[in-house]
Formats: structure tokens, C-alpha cells, sequence
């Protein structure tokens, strides 16, 4: 048997991620590959740290792309951060504040966990009772927005609150970046970590990560070193900077990287706040068409995102057949409902260039036949 190249169909992607790709970021990574070491790459990767403290709205001079994706972002900050014995708190409202606690576990930390109803925003006031409680925690480690379930998180509350009681905070922020505000240094967030292939429309495969003064300063501190090679970022650090001394720590994910750039620029040409607007705008027309459809919001108006909308499936509909309609008559691709609203919801994802007019009349009309 002989097998051929592999050629995917043109799909419309509104799921939770990976989100469409834009078209010009498609065409960097197709660019010739260049050595990792090679002064122009190393210029790029120069230009990317620029982007991504734009993006991040952070003046940090640790701020980089981890070479794989927003769980190994996610990884890096644990296990930099948290030393055996740590007492870390955990904000827990959906899939991935129970990741975060895997994350706390397994690097010999303490996580003492603040649960919040799935669909519901963390609330800062059980933040603070918790940490009225654990005067010994030294990290509050929070989701700013929920993809499992489509909340926002007040960041900046929690933050505040963290700062007070002399905690450091990791902040999962692989769906805000781009598309609701985020500002890590306005609010002294410590150890942000994002995703390339969420509201930035990049591929997948890398995950942006910025960490504070503070937070260097604890990774330095460090008594024990981290169980992590290859996520050891006091490693990782010689290789994206230091002029003149860049030194090889692992292959560069060199194509990707400059689809991350071209990613970056499209969202600097635009404008932060530009592209802010631009998903609350494709969020409100598409809310409009799904209440004249009948269907409901998982999360209550103030708390909504406008990149990942959770809505309930309406009584009496297959959820299966329905998404199996959609992929294969429209080639449209949305979200099915994570853990506990499995069955229940539907998650339609409006990310990066899928936050436009075009995709929320498709996906409308797509739905209204088949629901029919
Ligand atoms: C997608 C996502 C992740 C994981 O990112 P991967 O790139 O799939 O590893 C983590 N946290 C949140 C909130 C996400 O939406």
C-alpha cells in the first residue's frame, strides 16, 4: 500500500480552538526555513519578544513562546514557580483550574482549592477568605477565561487581592490574549501564560509566557532545581536572549515562529483595542441570532465571553447529529460541551479571524436549518 499526501477540507473552524488560521499567517510559515541560530532568525525572535509584550500589554523582559502548546505553558509555570511544600490556591470553575491542581500536585506543591460553579466567574470574595485562612500560601493560581464553560474571571481582582497577602499569582490566559482586555503589568500579574492557536488565529503549537520581576526572583530563590529539563526557564532564558551569547538550548520551532510574528503583526496593525471590539461586536450579532433561534447562555450577561460562547442545547436535539450536520454540510466546526456540561452545550468559539460578520451569519443560518 502506497499513502498519499494528506490534503484537509477548507473547514470553518468556531470551535473552542485551534480557530481559523488568518491567511497571512498561513503563507509565513510556508517561508524557507532558516537556522535557529542564524543572525536574521535570531532577529525575528527579537521582534517576536517586542510582539508579544504588546500583546501582553508588559514592559517584562522574560517574556517568550514556549516551544509547544499552552499545556506545556501552563507546565512551565508550575513547575518554575512551585517547589515541594509550596501552598498554592487554586481558583477551580471549570476543565482547567483542575488541570492547574494537577500541575500544583505533581510538583510536590499544596493546592488548597476555591470552587466556583461551572459557568460561573471565580469569586474574589471566596479568594480572600481563603486566603485570610492560608497565611502560609505563596502562589493564587486562577483561569481569566474558562473555555470549558465561557466565563470571564475579574484578573485584576483577584490579582490585587493576591498582592496583598504577598502571593504570587499564575494566570492561564491562553483564551483572553486578543480577545477581551488583558494587562499584565496594570495588573501585576506574575506567570501569564497563553496559546498561539486561540483569539491570535496562529497554528498550534506555542505557547506565549511572560513572568514579572517577582516571579524571576522566586525561580532564582529556588532551593531545589526544576524537575523539568526541558521547561526550565532559567535554560530557556540564555536562548532567547543575552546579545551575542544566545546559546542552543533546543531546536526552535523555526516555521511556526514566524507564523507567530506574522500572527503579532496583524494584531499590532490592528490595534489591541481594535481587535477587543472586533470579538465583542462578532459576539453581540451572534447572541442576537441565537436568541431569535431560542437558544440560551450557559453564563449569566456580565461574565460572558465574547471569544467562546457556551449555550445550551435546545430540548429534544441530538447533539452529536447535529455537530456531525454541521461539519459535513457546511464544513463548520464548533464545540461540543467539556466535563460537567458534556451533552448539555455547545461551545462556538469566535477567535481571532473568526470574529467577523461572515462567520456569524454562516454559523446562524447552519444552525437554523439544522435545527430544523
Ligand atoms: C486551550 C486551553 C489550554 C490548553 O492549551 P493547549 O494548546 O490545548 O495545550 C489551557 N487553558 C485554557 C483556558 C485553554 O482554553
Amino acid at each position: 500500500m502506497t499513502i498519499g499526501s494528506f490534503y484537509p477540507p477548507q473547514r470553518t473552524l468556531m470551535g473552542p480552538g485551534p480557530s481559523d488560521i488568518y491567511p497571512q499567517v498561513l503563507q509565513a510559515l510556508s517561508r524557507p526555513t532558516i537556522g535557529h541560530l542564524d543572525p536574521l532568525f535570531i532577529g525575528m525572535m527579537d521582534e517576536l519578544k517586542q510582539l508579544l509584550q504588546y500583546a501582553f500589554q508588559t514592559q517584562n523582559t522574560f517574556t517568550i513562546a514556549v516551544s509547544a502548546p499552552g499545556s506545556a505553558g501552563m507546565e512551565a509555570c508550575f513547575v518554575n514557580l512551585v517547589e515541594p511544600g509550596d501552598k498554592v490556591i487554586v481558583c477551580r470553575n471549570g476543565v482547567f483550574g483542575d488541570r492547574m491542581r494537577e500541575n500544583v500536585e505533581r510538583c510536590g506543591g499544596v493546592a488548597v482549592m476555591v470552587d466556583n460553579n461551572w459557568g460561573e466567574p471565580v469569586d474574589p470574595t471566596l479568594v480572600a477568605q481563603t486566603l485570610e485562612s492560608h497565611p502560609d500560601a505563596k502562589i493564587v493560581a486562577f483561569v481569566h477565561a474558562e473555555t470549558s464553560t465561557g466565563a470571564l474571571s475579574d484578573a485584576q481582582a483577584i490579582a490585587k487581592l493576591a498582592r496583598e497577602h504577598d502571593c504570587l499569582t499564575i494566570v492561564d490566559a491562553v483564551t483572553s490574549l486578543g480577545g477581551v482586555p488583558l494587562l499584565v503589568d496594570e495588573w501585576q500579574l506574575d506567570a501569564v501564560y497563553s496559546g498561539s492557536q486561540k483569539c491570535l488565529s496562529c497554528v498550534p503549537g506555542l505557547s506565549p509566557l511572560t513572568f514579572s520581576e517577582k516571579a524571576v526572583a522566586k525561580i532564582q530563590r529556588r532551593q531545589v532545581p526544576v524537575q523539568s529539563w526541558f521547561l526550565d526557564q532559567s535554560l530557556v532564558l540564555g536562548y532567547w536572549s543575552g546579545e551575542g551569547k544566545r546559546s542552543y538550548h533546543h531546536t526552535a520551532p523555526v516555521n511556526s515562529l514566524y507564523a507567530l510574528h506574522e500572527a503579532l503583526v496583524l494584531l499590532q496593525n490592528e490595534g489591541l483595542e481594535n481587535a477587543w471590539k472586533r470579538h465583542k461586536d462578532a459576539h453581540l450579532e451572534l447572541r442576537e441570532g441565537l436568541e431569535q433561534l431560542g437558544i440560551e447562555f450557559v453564563v449569566d450577561e456580565a461574565h460572558r465571553l465574547p471569544q467562546l460562547n457556551a449555550v445550551y442545547i435546545p430540548d429534544g436535539i441530538d447533539d452529536a447529529e447535529v455537530r456531525k450536520t454541521l461539519l459535513e454540510r457546511y464544513n463548520l466546526e464548533i464545540g461540543a460541551g467539556l466535563g460537567a456540561l458534556a451533552g448539555k452545550a455547545w461551545r462556538i468559539g469566535l477567535m481571532g479571524y473568526a470574529a467577523r460578520s461572515e462567520n456569524v451569519a454562516l454559523c446562524l443560518r447552519a444552525l437554523e436549518t439544522t435545527l430544523k
